[in-house]
């Protein structure tokens, strides 16, 4: 039987830390199914399409990753597309307790699914979407942090804002 997996997040937008965590997820799946989550206490940078246009690019060369947002209960897309699995990303402490009550709701909710972890990769230690938006609002360069195409759209995504000031 196929080993499908889903990672879900915001990935507003997707950075290197998340490419790590798909990369090397793949090397335990046969299948990653990256699913934009809808967060309702998430204000966002970027539209889902804008989300779902800039992953698609990214993960192009994969054959065996698929993008798709839901603004259901994870479990049950997990459930609906044939997986039983949910790989997430830990970085630092402050990411353990939330990743800790996520699990154990999902687990509750769905017993036949369980939620795989996977380290961050060094590098990518304090990588986050957050941090990412941050220095960019600022006019920081975060290239290198994200993806090339990411980057882009961030600066144009920034330069737009800028003018409507
Ligand atoms: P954020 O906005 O915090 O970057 P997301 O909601 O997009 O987070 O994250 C989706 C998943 O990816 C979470 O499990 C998160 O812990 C993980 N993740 C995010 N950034 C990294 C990173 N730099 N290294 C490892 N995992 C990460």
């Amino acid at each position: 039987m196929k080993k499908i997996a889903v990672y879900p997040g915001s990935f507003d937008p997707i950075t290197n830390g998340h490419m790590d965590i798909i990369t090397r997820g793949l090397r335990m799946f046969d299948e990653l199914i990256v699913l934009i989550a809808y967060n309702p206490n998430k204000k966002t940078l970027f539209s889902v399409s804008e989300r779902l246009e800039m992953i698609r690019e990214v993960i192009k060369d994969f054959n065996n990753v698929r993008v798709d947002s839901y603004d259901g209960l994870l479990v049950d897309f997990v459930r609906n597309v044939g997986a039983n699995v949910i790989l997430r990303g830990l970085r630092a402490l402050s990411d353990f307790e939330y990743e800790f009550q996520l699990a154990l709701i999902n687990r509750r909710l769905n017993r036949e699914i369980e939620t795989v972890f996977l380290m961050t990769g060094y590098k990518w230690f304090y990588t986050s979407s957050t941090i990412i938006n941050e220095a960019a609002s600022l006019g920081g360069s975060v290239k290198g942090l994200v993806p090339d195409i990411v980057n882009q759209k961030m600066l144009e995504k920034y330069a737009c804002k800028k003018e409507r000031l």
